[in-house]
């Protein structure tokens, strides 16, 4: 199958960074063959099928490095924005997962990966709390959002799914290997992360994310809560005793890391280990990312950073150009700096870069031959490009994820003008109202209203 998105201003992200101005992007068999020329990539392929995107900008797709793909999508603002610390994971999110049947996860999923794709957010990374991965799998290829998926991995003593940490290392292997490398849906071992899991269970996971070569993530140090108990149970902070377990390493993602210390900084940079950075999840939820966050200096150090939107009540909605935005203000105004962390850098994060950080540089992340062909049309009809000043700061400081009309993720068109053609939003949407329902029911959670609300038809 070939297919030509032709004629737009294609913002490449390849190593010079250039921009075509009018450009076209070839695909064929869902891998990008050339960009170059509209008239000469059109006049040589004639029998393509064509998205002409006159007028509008196109970038590679977008990643997404931490997103809670079942749970939240549900409930979407059910969870209070008012709650003391860890009451939305431990009151909300862990109850409601308990809660969750294989059809709310691939419910979720669909829901997630819809939100996703309109936002021109072409590969996420599950962040570790998948109770059916069957279902979230069926769910992704539904949509057809490449993703890296793992299971729930704690070996706590009580909560869903937990289990000793064999069972989990055996529950992790079996989703590598039944989603091994190379197609849209990729197995990783996930673990939940935090203090969650015993040393055994973060060596085992390591060795195996290791010995299998695919990657693997989990949650650390969002709060300061982490560092207090791995200071209590180890005598270490949580990134030192990693290093001395033997967990770090190019293999490894980690969701969040806000609060590191100066050690901690070194060693994420000498081990290359890789963060995902979801400032909105960090502003919602109050925990201190303007305070202690080290984001911006790990990327001008030449350390792995990938943004994240996290869940759909911890940055709420899922798309990375809002990420952008942020993090590149938050970096600005931390050290009331004008001159560091701009939009450019920030859109690599979301490109490049984040590509790099979750191991996929060599697939995805920019607009260049035999890449996979993940391409975003962005129309600039909006008020944010108009009159059109440079493409870089439009992205990132002008729009978000409202601009996106065509998306195509490995040659295969997922949206075109603005619209989902893989699934029937409507009828998700219809769907998700009906088992939030049940699932909040089912969970025992009844959400509350700050404001009264007054029947009054
Ligand atoms: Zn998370």
């Amino acid at each position: 199958m070939q297919l030509i998105v032709a004629h737009g201003d294609v913002v490449t992200m390849n190593p010079a960074r250039e921009v075509l101005r009018g450009g076209a992007v070839l695909a064929v068999d869902g891998v990008i063959e050339a960009v170059g020329s509209s008239s000469e990539l059109l006049r040589e392929r004639p029998r393509a099928e064509v998205i002409d995107a006159t007028g509008c900008v196109v970038t590679p797709g977008m990643i997404n490095a931490h997103q809670h793909l079942t749970g939240d999508p549900l409930v979407r603002s059910c969870i209070p924005d008012l709650l003391p610390p860890g009451a939305s994971i431990f009151e909300w999110s862990v109850p409601l997962h308990g809660a969750h049947t294989p059809d709310d996860d691939e419910l979720a999923t669909v829901l997630c990966a819809l939100e996703s794709v309109q936002n021109g957010v072409t590969t996420v990374v599950e962040a570790g709390t998948v109770a059916y991965p069957e279902r979230v799998v069926a769910g992704l290829e539904a949509v057809g959002l490449r993703g890296t998926i793992g299971t729930w991995g704690w070996d706590i003593e009580q909560g869903p799914f937990a289990a000793p940490a064999d069972e989990v290392l055996d529950r992790q292997r079996a989703v590598v290997e039944r989603w091994p490398a190379g197609g849209l849906v990729t197995g990783w071992v996930t673990l939940v992360g935090h203090d969650l899991a015993s040393d055994a269970l973060l060596v085992g996971a390591a060795d195996l994310a290791r010995k299998l070569g695919t990657g693997m993530t989990m949650h650390l140090s969002p709060t300061s809560s982490d560092p207090e108990r791995y200071l209590a149970r180890t005598g270490r902070r949580p990134v030192v005793h990693l290093e001395h377990l033997g967990v770090l390493g190019p293999h490894l993602l980690l969701g969040h890391g806000v609060w590191l210390d100066d050690d901690e900084v070194e060693l994420v940079l000498e081990s290359r280990t890789a963060i995902a950075y979801c400032p909105w999840a960090y502003l919602r939820l109050g925990q201190g990312v303007t305070k202690a966050g080290r984001h911006a200096e790990i990327v001008e150090r030449g350390g792995r950073v990938a943004l994240g939107c996290d869940a759909s009540n911890a940055g709420d909605v899922a798309d990375i150009l809002r990420a952008a935005a942020v993090a590149a203000g938050i970096a600005r105004d931390t050290r009331i700096d004008p001159e560091r962390f701009g939009a450019h850098t920030a859109f690599e994060l979301a490109t490049i870069a984040g590509a790099e950080a979750i191991g996929m540089a060599d697939r995805i992340g920019s607009v260049e031959p035999g890449k996979q062909a993940d391409l975003v049309v962005h129309r600039t009809d909006g008020w944010g490009w108009r009159p059109r000043g440079d493409v870089g700061l439009q992205l990132v400081w002008g729009t978000d994820g409202r601009s996106v009309r065509d998306v195509v993720i490995a040659g295969k068109p997922v949206v075109r003008n603005g619209g989902c053609v893989t699934v029937d939003a409507d009828a998700v949407w219809q769907e998700a109202a009906g088992a939030q329902r049940d699932l909040l029911e089912r969970a025992g959670i009844a959400v509350p209203h700050r404001w009264p609300e007054i029947d009054a038809r």
